[in-house]
């Protein structure tokens, strides 16, 4: 390793591209960690979003699930603030074509719904609290050098000792990232959010439960409804959806079902489109840069807990960056270690992922959702995928047994011999 690259040193500087959960928690840490070894640092956190003037629309559901708390709680001292809070989720139902199922299984903690912008103005605060700067600039281009980073924004100019990545999937900078690194941006799905107000009545009436779709409906992966005290937030992910898919989407059958009476006049809606990350970035850090939370793309399909993954991936980065230093060996012996809760599960995240497009791209869900409503393993095992609760590979290890195989087996032939005959001719 080069003398300069060695550790950080006292009075350097740390530069985090990015104010969200990620760069707010990694923020929080490092300033934690420096003044827990007695070297005091600077840490710039470049956000051009003002998050409490509420004018950016975020691209998230707001559901902060377990162990969210525990994680602030523990790491930070930290308490979500009661006024942030809209609503409890009490459960998940699972919808199909036909058939849907309430979801039972038990979680170690409570799931709430927030306003996201709410929820990240109030952890870039914690983070000014803790000492770092927040510069309301957006960064336009980064330089790599031995000796040190720099970072240009639309105002000031900072040198640092190393820079963090924490800008979600932000196009743009994810451009910056790949020009002035060799990081590569992650493979994603789109997403489109739209809301409607349909009045507290109506809302009471869905029970704080998220309804979560697996429709066989072409470019849709996934989608679903979530009551948010005052409104309801609706979303749809895949790798092609648009304005028309989520048309669809709201008028299809099992969807209007949850929708108010008068969204079946097709109010004009409001949409906003979004990313969501479902593999990791490539050379996700090296010398004197380190990427966190969604730019890292190291997050779950699905129930991708990506506020977790973003504040837990940020403390990763810090301990790393104060502990051993800015060098790409350093990152990958210690930063990169630390995720393997994250690491190790992606190819079984994946094998989920792939096996659930190909029972709603073959009209099988349906199937799915009978044998989960008989079958109390398979029954946690949906429940344990949609809330996010457990790591796919135990799901898959406490889930997998001959006699499901079986019923599965059944099944499938049974099922392609109906659709082989409805397709021959009378
Ligand atoms: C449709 C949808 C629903 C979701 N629902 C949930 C959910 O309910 N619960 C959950 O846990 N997760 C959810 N997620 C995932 C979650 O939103 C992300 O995983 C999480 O926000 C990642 O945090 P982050 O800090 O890495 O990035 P972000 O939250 O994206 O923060 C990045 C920040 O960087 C700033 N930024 C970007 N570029 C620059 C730049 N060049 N200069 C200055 N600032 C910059 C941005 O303004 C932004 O504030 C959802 C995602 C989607 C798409």
């Amino acid at each position: 390793m080069s003398k300069e690259m060695k550790s950080i040193e006292e009075g350097d500087t740390v530069c985090i591209v990015g104010g969200g959960p990620g760069g707010a928690g990694c923020a929080i840490s490092l300033l934690q960690e420096s003044r827990a070894i007695g070297k005091p640092i600077k840490v710039v956190i470049f956000e051009h979003k003002k998050f409490s003037e509420h004018r950016h629309y975020n691209q998230c559901i707001g559901v902060l699930s377990p162990p969210l708390e525990d994680i602030l709680k523990d790491e930070f001292d930290l308490v979500i603030p009661d006024d942030l809070i809209l609503s409890e989720i009490e459960g998940y139902c699972l919808h199909s074509d036909r058939l849907d199922l309430n979801l039972i299984g038990e979680e170690t903690g409570r799931s709430v719904s927030v306003k996201r912008s709410k929820f990240d103005a109030s952890m870039l605060e914690e983070a000014k609290k803790a000492g770092a700067t927040i510069v309301h600039n957006r960064v336009t281009g980064i330089e790599i050098n031995p000796e040190d980073v720099m970072v240009y924004s639309e105002g000031d100019n900072y040198k640092g000792a190393v820079v963090v990545g924490a800008f979600g999937l932000d196009d743009g900078s994810c451009r910056v990232f790949e020009q002035g690194t060799s990081y590569r941006q992650p493979d994603f799905l789109n997403t489109i959010i739209t809301r409607l107000s349909p009045g507290q009545e109506f809302i009471k009436g869905m029970e704080s439960t998220i309804h979560a779709f697996l429709l066989s409906h072409p470019g849709l992966e996934f989608g679903a409804v979530t009551p948010k005290g005052d409104h309801i937030a609706i979303n749809i992910a895949g790798r092609n959806v648009s304005s028309k898919v989520m048309l669809e989407f709201l008028r299809s059958e099992p969807v209007q079902r949850f929708l108010p009476p008068h969204q079946q006049r097709e109010k004009p809606l409001n949409y906003f489109k979004g990313k969501f990350p479902i593999a990791p970035a490539r050379n996700l850090f090296g010398d004197r840069y380190v990427t966190i939370g969604d730019a890292a793309g190291l997050m779950r399909p699905f129930k991708g807990k990506g506020i977790n993954s973003a504040i837990n991936t940020g403390i990763y980065a810090a301990r790393s960056i104060m502990r051993h230093g800015v060098s790409k060996k350093s990152f990958s012996e210690n930063f990169y270690k630390d995720c393997w809760e994250l690491t190790q599960d992606l190819p079984y995240g994946r094998c989920v992922r792939v096996l659930t497009n190909l029972a709603t791209d073959l009209k099988f869900m349906d199937h799915m959702i009978a044998v989960a409503g008989t079958d109390k393993v398979f029954m946690k095992a949906m429940f344990n995928c949609v809330s996010g609760h457990l790591a796919y590979k135990r799901i898959i290890c406490e889930t997998a047994s001959l006699p499901l195989v079986i019923n599965f087996a059944a099944r499938i032939v049974s099922h392609f011999i109906l659709r082989q005959k409805a397709t021959l001719p009378v």
